[in-house]
């Protein structure tokens, strides 16, 4: 079956060319405790780079990506045959799959989606109270549209900054964002954000670390909260790592925390049903942004480090 690998490994900027789709012989009938997916939807992960490098950072907890093997993935699927008495064939499922058209795997509950992610760590991560100020980045992305969604729903005043003004008028006009700005027309990231928060950050939202983790931090109030989810600017950038003033987080009191969504399966099915109820009652907008074929994968991927992606970052298979 099909499958798409890196042809080595990835430092800096991701490019199309650095993938190959490839053909390989998969064994296609489960053993016990396995099932055979046929994959349908890919999910399209920042995190994926950081797994391509040549020496993928030990934080990373999960195996690194090598060069011309199979590259296990988020995605959901179809299951084909089944050697395990939960699934049987005709079943859809989500979980760890991978950039292919079939995998095979061992069955069990796995999960992970952004929308779970934005849920928890605004949630819980950030406690947010009433009327609270609350600052997004990478905002009308994947975790990004969600996180400023559940801040309205939270009553807090958000403002989400993105890199293009398509995105701007997405936050502002439909998703409901009290007020969003292009970060690429600002040239200074710190009175950009005095000017959008005048009164203070109490909640920042940090999903691209670097300069606006820095700027942020300038802006927070006391016992301002900081939910550190992902610093994509960093993954592309090896040599420049957010270097917060510590003396701000002292005396402001702010709480810093980082967060991996593994840390919160085991209530995983409690946070879907909310969240897709909310879906349901038009609450929230799913925002998706889908790519046809396996072969779109490599251009899918770049997209998220180019900026070209408006919400989830999809690839269709079937
Ligand atoms: P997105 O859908 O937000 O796509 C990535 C977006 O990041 C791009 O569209 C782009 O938007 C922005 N971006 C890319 N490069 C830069 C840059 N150099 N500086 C600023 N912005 C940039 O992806 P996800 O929602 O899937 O992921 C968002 C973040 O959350 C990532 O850092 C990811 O690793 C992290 N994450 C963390 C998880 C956890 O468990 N902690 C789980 C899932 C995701 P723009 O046009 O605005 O620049």
């Amino acid at each position: 079956s099909r499958y798409v690998a890196v042809r080595h490994h990835v430092e800096g900027f991701p490019s199309e060319e650095d993938f190959k789709v490839k053909t390989g012989r998969l064994r296609w009938r489960p053993e016990s405790g396995e099932v055979l997916v046929r994959n349908l939807y890919l999910s399209m992960d920042p995190y994926q780079l950081n797994r391509m490098k040549r020496r993928s950072p030990s934080h990373v907890a999960v195996d690194g990506i090598v060069p011309g093997e199979r590259i296990t993935a988020y995605g959901a699927g179809k299951v084909v045959a089944s050697a395990c008495a939960e699934y049987k064939e005709g079943d859809v499922v989500a979980g760890l799959l991978g950039w292919e058209d079939y995998t095979l795997v061992p069955a069990g509950p796995r999960a992970g989606t952004s929308g779970i992610t934005a849920y928890d760590g605004f949630f819980e991560v950030c406690k947010p109270q009433r009327g609270e100020k609350v600052f997004v980045s990478a905002a009308s992305g994947s975790v990004g549209s969600l996180v400023g969604q559940f801040a309205k729903l939270a009553s807090c005043y958000v403002v989400g900054c993105a890199g293009s003004n398509a995105k701007v008028d997405l936050l502002k006009n439909e998703l409901g964002f009290d007020d969003a700005f292009n970060y690429k027309e600002e040239p200074d990231m710190k009175s950009a954000l005095k000017r959008y928060f005048p009164d203070g950050i109490d909640i920042y939202f940090d999903n691209v670390g670097g300069k606006t983790l820095e700027a942020a931090l300038a802006s927070m109030n006391t016992h301002g909260r900081v939910a550190l989810c992902g610093a994509i600017s960093e993954y592309t950038d090896a040599g420049h790592r957010a270097s917060p003033d510590l003396l701000e987080v002292i005396y402001k009191r702010i709480a810093i925390r980082g967060f991996v969504i593994w840390e919160f399966l085991t209530r995983f099915s409690e946070f879907t049903g909310i969240i897709s109820d909310w879906i349901c009652q038009g609450k929230v907008q799913p925002i998706e942004d889908v790519s046809n074929g396996l072969e779109s994968v490599p251009s899918a991927f770049t997209a998220l480090f180019l900026g070209l992606n408006i919400g989830k970052k999809l690839v269709k298979l079937a």
